[in-house]
């Protein structure tokens, strides 16, 4: 069973969704570093702003450090006004004064000789001490950094000045208190507040050498690395110089979760839209189904249909040429008139019941198809020899012809049925399908055959109906055919004795075939739908013809061509231009039969435009001689059936109705031709009779138009 192709939709899906996972893969992976960006952009600001503060603080800090040594120089320098008069008890009113701690005056030698520190009195530094480093410097003045005492372990910041006479006053101040000072500008405090502000994570300086100085926070740097990833580095100066570096760090933690939340959310977003395609291609995959369905399978039955029908035969003729398969057409001959007579309805109630009787006969390699309104095709796959199949076309018209009782009461259903043994072939699909309808069609003419089996017969003729076909479309596209003409048969009037027009006979004639009959050649025409192009041309050169005989001094001669059902049936017939009144038109009667009144109707419309018409082949088919006088033509042509009765031995003469559809037609306003008279017999008894026209090989055959030209200037004389 065909199915519909599940690639077609995985492939397209597999496509999209790759080509999403990769695009959501970038977008994601662009947010991410979009977030790292944005990250350490913002740590640099943040860095920078810091990095001033902590130089703001730095230079604040150098200045209170100069105001101290300011300080601390300046109560020495205020000592010095006291030279020569010094004490203990001066020294304790200066240390009250000036707001310092310590004060010592040491002599030349670097020994305490008063302070305001009494344990000190007398107390010398030792080698190496920074007293005596000062005292051996020979400097003027000195300050230190801040450092522990080195007798009690108190931190203190002190500075020297040297007298003129070598001794000289150390100042101390109690590092307490320069800390009070100047400890809110110490970079760990900074820094510890920067973190407290909440903005960084952790925050570092580092001087020139890359050392670290000081860190926010109070588990180190160094045992935490992994926590943390470097976002920003700002140098921070004081004045032009770059004193150290300020480092921000980010956690690593934090840093995680915000990617992971990236991550997240873009895979949401991702899988929804996955979602949303899968269901869209589920719609799509649904829908395509559904219509496939409409497409290719019929709703009543379920069947697959004629489409699907040539798709299988497609796939499976040239695979299969060797095995034994075979087609068979079944056409339900009577079904039509069942729906016309008992309504649609009764007619589907039928084909269902039928179907569940195919699916009783059928094989499984056995494929069925709905043809057609009235017609199922079955291709049976694997069968052994001939006889199988005509047990198979038994069965199948077994079931078919076994009455089917409905709500409307029994009715019995009449099969025609074509088979096609495919083995051996060669083939297409087309052909194929053209032989097995040909089959059908065989069975179908003849009401007491149910089937025919496709045979070399048939081929023959096929092949040779789609040579004639190819040969006529090449003449109609050839405007000088030589293959393709027409022939003149002149018509003797009989009361004067002159020809009174032509009818024009069209001829086919080919190296290959040699002469074909125009009723094999306009059948099929006809049934290749060309008949409309070749009545087309057929007009064409029959009114080239009354040119011709205008020029030769027959300007009213009429010619008159024949026209077929078909061309007749078409919507827009003629079909072609009508460019004066000298083509007449001859139509057979039985095309009357299916539609009086549309083709009446025509009819009229032609005789409006002055056109003259013929109901050819008179008294065979359906019998008009009742409507006679509705209908819209100017003249009765007399089949050759009854012509030739006249003076046969076995023909009873009041059996001849001639006389009276002579009269009938006359009574009507109608002329008479009698066609096909070939005896002087037969012509006496029709102008015996009344009959206005008469046609044949007694008078003339069919003529070329040089031969019609001569004949005409023979009988009637130049005009
Ligand atoms: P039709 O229209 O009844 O044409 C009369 C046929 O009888 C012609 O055969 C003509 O040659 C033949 N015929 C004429 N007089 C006699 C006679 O005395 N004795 C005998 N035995 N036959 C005679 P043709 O030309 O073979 O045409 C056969 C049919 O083919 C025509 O029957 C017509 O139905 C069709 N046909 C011919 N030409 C055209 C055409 O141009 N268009 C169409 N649509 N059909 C045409
Ligand atoms: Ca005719
Ligand atoms: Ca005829």
């Amino acid at each position: 069973m065909k199915k519909i192709n599940l690639k077609l939709f995985f492939i397209p899906f597999l496509i999209i969704t790759i080509v999403f996972s990769l695009f959501s893969y970038y977008s994601i992976e662009n947010r991410i570093k979009e977030n790292l960006h944005h990250l350490e952009k913002d740590a640099f600001i943040i860095a920078k702003n810091y990095s001033k503060v902590l130089t703001k603080s730095f230079e604040a800090k150098e200045v209170i450090n100069e105001l101290l040594d300011d300080k601390i120089l300046s109560a020495a320098r205020i000592g010095e006004l006291y030279q020569d008069r010094e004490s203990n008890i001066l020294l304790n009113s200066l240390s009250e004064r000036l707001n310092v701690d310590e004060i010592y005056f040491y002599d030349t030698n670097g020994k305490v000789i008063y302070t305001n520190i009494e344990e000190f009195i007398d107390w010398q530094a030792p080698e190496g001490h920074p007293v005596s480093n000062f005292k051996i410097s020979g400097e003027k003045q000195y300050i230190e950094e801040i450092r522990k005492d080195t007798v009690r372990g108190l931190l203190l910041k002190y500075g020297y000045y040297r007298l003129e006479n070598g001794n000289f006053y150390q100042i101390g101040v109690k590092a307490e208190n320069i800390q009070d000072f100047v400890g809110t500008f110490e970079i760990k405090e900074l820094l510890d507040q920067i973190y407290m502000q909440g903005l960084v994570e952790k925050i570092a300086f580092y001087d020139n050498q890359k050392l670290l100085v000081a860190e926010s926070g109070t588990l180190s740097f160094e045992d935490t690395k992994e926590d943390y990833f470097h976002s920003a580095d700002v140098p921070v100066t004081v004045g032009e110089e770059i004193i150290g570096t300020l480092s921000l760090f980010q956690s690593v933690e934090d840093f995680k979760t915000s990617t992971n939340k990236i991550i997240i959310q873009g895979s949401i977003i991702f899988l929804m839209l996955l979602l949303a395609l899968l269901w869209v291609m589920r719609t799509i995959y649904y829908q395509s189904k559904r219509y496939y369905k409409l497409a290719y399978f019929d709703q009543k039955t379920g069947f697959p249909n004629y489409d699907y029908l040539v798709e299988y035969l497609n796939e499976n003729i040239s695979e299969n040429e060797d095995k034994n398969q075979a087609i068979f057409l079944i056409s339900l001959r009577n079904i039509k008139k069942l729906n016309l007579a008992y309504g649609f309805k009764h007619g589907e109630e039928i084909i269902s019941e039928l179907s569940k009787r195919f699916k009783n006969i059928l094989k499984n390699n056995d494929q069925i198809f709905k043809y057609n309104v009235d017609q199922f095709a079955i291709v049976v796959d694997g069968y052994n020899d001939k006889n199988d199949l005509l047990i198979l076309a038994e069965q199948i018209v077994g079931i078919i012809e076994e009455p089917f009782s409905g709500t409307l009461g029994s009715h019995y259903i009449n099969p025609a049925i074509g088979v096609l043994e495919l083995k051996g072939r060669h083939c297409t699909t087309d052909t194929a399908i053209n032989n097995v309808f040909h089959a059908m069609t065989q069975a179908k003419v003849n009401p007491y055959i149910n089937f025919v089996f496709f045979d070399e017969k048939m081929e023959k003729k096929l092949r040779r109906e789609d040579k004639i076909e190819r040969i006529l479309r090449k003449a109609i596209k050839d405007k000088d055919s030589e293959e393709f003409y027409l022939e003149y048969q002149p018509k003797l009037d009989l009361k004067t004795n002159k020809i009174s027009g032509f009818e024009a006979l069209a001829r086919l004639k080919t190296e290959e075939l040699g002469q074909i009959s125009p009723f094999e050649f306009i059948k099929v025409a006809e049934k290749s739908l060309i008949i409309t192009d070749l009545g087309n041309k057929i007009y064409y050169l029959a009114h080239k013809f009354t040119k011709k005989l205008a020029n030769e001094g027959f300007p009213k001669e009429k010619i008159a061509i024949n026209i077929s059902g078909i061309q007749l049936a078409y919507e827009d017939f003629p079909g072609f231009e009508i460019k004066d009144d000298l083509v007449e038109f001859e139509i057979t009667e039985s095309v009357l039969l299916d539609n009086f009144d549309s083709v009446n109707e025509k009819l009229s419309e032609l005789r409006n435009k002055g056109i003259k018409i013929y109901l050819d082949d008179f008294g065979t088919g359906f019998s008009s001689l009742a409507r006679l006088n509705e209908l819209n033509i100017d003249t009765l042509k007399i089949d050759k059936y009854f012509i030739d009765r006249i003076g046969q031995t076995d023909v009873n003469k009041k059996e001849l109705i001639i006389p009276d559809i002579i009269s009938m037609a006359h009574k009507t306003g109608l002329n008479v031709v009698a066609e096909g008279v070939e005896t002087e017999e037969q012509k006496e008894y029709l102008l015996k009779y009344g009959c206005d026209l008469i046609q044949g090989y007694y008078y003339s055959k069919p003529l070329s138009e040089e031969a019609a030209i001569d004949f005409l200037k023979k009988e009637n004389g130049n005009a």
